[in-house]
Formats: structure tokens, sequence, C-alpha cells
């Protein structure tokens, strides 16, 4: 049985006291929701003030990025070492903002993905293609690339603290949600892929996340597709009323 996993990317947005504001109302919401494995990332000056709010809440704290390095002369860089001394248990990898603006690659994605896991981070690896990829019908080649490049040299057991994000890149942000069929037949290539390369055991315990305008109003359509384990919510998790819609929709 996947435990479902909802997270809320917070992106480039809220202060400390909107941060605290957001994840203070949050709480009540979901306090007896145990069904449902619920994350927040917010940005790195607030993790540790959130970290506290969310203390003897059923809300894990992610990051969104890290660095592959643990220390040393890389300025501006955030080690996944570091992210486990501010209080996080979860990092977001290889979300395509990352990859769009900052010029992430598969390969760095790979490097970050191991460092996460060797600081005992649980990662959710984000892949996806863009519109101009699925209207060229590379959509499952692009998958395929991403899933191997990024999960290069790990093994079936570390695989267990990975989450794969499926964030079709022309639903992100836009409003326009793949329908249910196009993320389920996304997320069963998904588990395929990853089921040829570890087995079946390690695909049939892989908990697969859909992203791109997931809303209160489409997550239980999504959540009833056999292979859809979760979300990953970006413009809906900045409200506590919304998100916490999305994280309790089956309870
Ligand atoms: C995201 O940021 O990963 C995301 C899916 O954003 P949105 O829900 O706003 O499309």
């Amino acid at each position: 049985m996947r435990k479902p996993v909802i997270a809320g990317n917070w992106k480039l947005y809220k202060t400390t006291p909107e941060a605290l504001e957001l994840v203070n109302g949050l709480k009540p919401l979901v306090v007896n929701n145990s069904r449902v494995e619920i994350v927040v990332a917010p940005v790195f000056t607030v993790l540790a003030s959130v970290k506290q709010a969310i203390a003897g809440s059923p809300v894990s704290l992610a990051a969104q990025n890290c660095y592959w390095e643990e220390e040393g002369a890389f300025t501006g860089e955030v080690s996944p070492k570091m992210l486990v001394d501010a209080g996080c248990t979860h990092v977001i990898i290889g979300h395509s903002e990352r990859r769009q603006y900052f010029g992430e690659t598969d390969a760095t994605v790979n490097k970050k993905i191991k460092a996460s896991l060797n600081a005992g981070l649980t990662v959710l690896f984000c892949i996806g293609e863009t519109l101009a990829e699925r209207e060229a019908e590379q959509t499952l080649d692009v998958l395929k690339t991403q899933l191997c490049g990024g999960l290069e040299g790990l093994s079936g057991e570390q695989l267990a603290k990975v989450v794969i994000a499926y964030e079709p890149v022309w639903a992100i942000g836009t409003g326009k949600t793949a329908t249910n069929d196009q993320a389920q037949d996304a997320h069963s290539f998904i588990r395929g892929v990853v089921g040829g390369l570890y087995g079946t055991a390690v695909s049939d315990a892989m908990r697969i996340l859909y992203g791109g305008s997931v809303k209160p109003d489409n997550i239980k359509g999504l959540m009833a597709q056999p292979d859809i384990d979760g979300a990953l919510v970006g413009g809906a998790s900045l409200n506590a009323e919304s998100f916490a819609a999305i994280v309790n929709h089956q309870a």
C-alpha cells in the first residue's frame, strides 16, 4: 500500500510572517489526517521558523533545492546536511523551473539526488515534458531520459526514499491540468521504466505524484487513477484552505 504524498511547493513566495500565517492556518485543518504524508516546501530563509511552527503536527518540511557538496567554497549554495540541520526531511530536486531558469541538467539533478539521499533526506524528484516535446510526441522519450539520468547509479534500496513527481511543464502554473488519462498514462509509463530498471518490487512501492495546476476541484479525479499517489502543488498550496482541501480530498 503506497501512502499518498501531498506536497506544497511555495516557490519564491512568503516572508517569515506570511509563511507562519500560512502554516499556522494549515495545521488545524490537517491535524487529523494521518492517511496522507503532508509536506510543505518554503524558501530557505523561513525553513527554521516553519520547522518550529509545525512541531507536533503531521506536516513535514522540504526545501526546494540544494547543492551536492556537503560544504566548501560554493558561495550562495546550501547543502543537504544544512537542510537536515534546518529541520528538513524532504527536498525537491529537478523542478522544471530549476531546469529552465537555472541550467539544471539530468547530470546535476543526479548529483543532487545522491547527495540528498546520503544526508538522509527523502527526495521529490521532478520530471516532465514541455509543450513542444508533447506536441512532437517525444513525451515518453523525455520522461525515460530524465528518469534514467536522474536515477543513474542509485540502488533499489535507495529508491525507497525517492518520490517521483511527474509535472508536465505545460501544466505548471498555467491552469491547464493534464487530463486524468494523460496523467495516468505518463505515471504508468514511469512505473514501467522504474520496474525495468529495478524490478517490480521497487516500482510497485514507488510513489509517483502528479504536478501541474492541481486544485481542490481536480484532485479527486487524479487520485482515482491507479498510478497516481499524490500531488506536488504550487499555486494552490499558498492558501491554507485550498491546500488543506487537496490534502483532505478523500478524508
Ligand atoms: C509546481 O510548482 O510544482 C506546480 C505544479 O505548480 P502549480 O500547481 O501552480 O501548477
